[in-house]
């Protein structure tokens, strides 16, 4: 059971709420590290007074600096990508919650995994990207990956004892199939941002709540739990579930299936990584059977929705397969959130970008962000 943490992305919604799980659990906050949120980064450090705070924009670093002068008791600041990576390597805390979007998590999953610290990893962006160098990571230097992610956790929670991990045979990963569920690409073609921000079930930031709205996230999430439990992509099976009552399920070789449930809050999963192997009591709210009127299950629509498609082809190709659909679609998000493509355009260029090359083959960190580069230029010479 984690009693100090390190927490990347704390500004961020899986940030803020791993401080309540903090907070209620009297957890001791080592590290926090954000890119450019100042003042709510103050008001973090005013309650859980850190050790050690890194800030990735140089400018926002000097804001709070400035703001810091002078103070008794002020953390250490560190600056930049490389301060969030040194962080993440110095071995401060038990456990390091890894909440920072996309692949500029991925150094700091590596570091601190490379100085044999576990990670809480919510940031799936570092499997999907760097896979084999996180797992092998993990590996190496005895470190833990405790999944976050709702999903991967529900699946981890079904897997505690070794012979059900043993006999795990498929993996049926649950997806609330987003705002636009039922939609075909008639209708999808003029969707706006907000529309797309408007999850039924999730309150989540921007950049995972535009990919619940392609299922890029689940395609995402397909490839994580690939690396994290070892089962071929075709044995990882998407389910949509609308309600997100049941978080995933995993079947074993009897076809028994075995399913974890619980209301759409982050901070049972946030809390597990914590205290895994244990449990304890927490602050998100019980399931209520009483006004629970029906759990349904639809298809995932792969044809509309081709994002999914694009993860499923991009898993199967391996290599950096993943990573370039990852930078393909983190380009192609913040072009539409700036309003500059439409919705469909995310999945027509995620797909092209995994449809442009074979990725297959063994890869390093300097590949990765190589082929996250191509990727995203790649989206910019493919606009129209
Ligand atoms: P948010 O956008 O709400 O927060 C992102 C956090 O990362 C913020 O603290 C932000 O700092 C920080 N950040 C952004 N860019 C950088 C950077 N370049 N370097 C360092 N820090 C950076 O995202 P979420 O909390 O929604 O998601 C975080 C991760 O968790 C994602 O990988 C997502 O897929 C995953 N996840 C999220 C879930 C959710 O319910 N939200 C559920 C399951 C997984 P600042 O505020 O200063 O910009
Ligand atoms: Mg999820």
């Amino acid at each position: 059971m984690a009693k100090s943490i390190t927490l990347l992305g704390s500004t961020g919604s899986i940030g803020t709420q791993s401080l309540d799980v903090a907070r209620s659990q009297g957890y001791e906050v080592r590290a926090l590290a954000a890119h450019s949120s100042v003042e709510k980064l103050l008001e973090q450090i005013e309650e859980f007074h850190p050790r050690y705070v890194a800030v990735a924009d140089p400018g926002a670093c000097q804001k709070l600096k400035d703001a810091l002068a002078g103070r008794a008791n002020a953390p250490k600041v560190l600056e930049g990508a490389e301060g969030i990576v040194t962080l993440a390597g110095m071995g401060e805390a038990d456990v390091v919650l890894n909440a920072v979007v996309g692949i500029a998590g991925l150094g700091a999953t590596l570091a601190a995994l490379e100085s044999g610290c576990d990670v809480a990893l919510a940031n799936k962006e570092s499997l999907v990207t760097g896979g084999y160098l996180v797992t092998k990571a993990a590996r190496d230097h005895g470190a833990k990956l405790l999944p976050v992610d709702s999903e991967h956790s529900a699946i981890f929670q079904c897997l505690q004892d070794a012979h059900s991990a043993k006999a795990l045979t498929k993996i049926l990963l649950t997806a609330s199939g987003g705002p636009f569920f039922g939609m075909k690409k008639e209708e999808l073609a003029g969707k706006t941002k907000a529309d797309a921000l408007k999850h039924p079930n999730w309150n989540m930031g921007a950049k995972i709540t535009i990919d619940s709205a392609t299922l890029m996230n689940k395609g995402l999430e397909l490839i994580e739990a690939v690396w994290l439990f070892d089962l071929p992509p075709e044995k990882v099976q998407v389910v949509v579930q609308r309600q997100s009552i049941i978080h995933s399920m995993v079947q074993f070789s009897d076809n028994s299936i075995l399913a974890q449930l619980g209301v759409p809050d982050m901070r049972i999963p946030i809390q597990y990584a914590l205290t895994w192997p244990e449990r304890a009591p927490g602050c998100a709210p019980e399931l209520d059977f009483t006004t629970l009127k029906s759990i349904t299950f639809d298809v995932a629509d792969e044809e509309t929705f081709r994002c999914l498609a694009a993860c499923k082809k991009a898993i199967a190709k391996g290599g950096l397969g993943p990573c370039a659909a990852n930078g393909a679609n983190e380009e192609a998000v913040r072009l539409f959130l700036e309003d500059k493509i439409g919705f469909l355009d995310i999945g027509r260029l995620v797909e092209a970008v995994v449809d442009s090359d074979s990725f297959g083959g063994g890869y390093t960190l300097a590949d990765v962000y190589e082929c996250d580069r191509m990727a995203r230029s790649f989206v910019q010479s493919h606009l129209t």
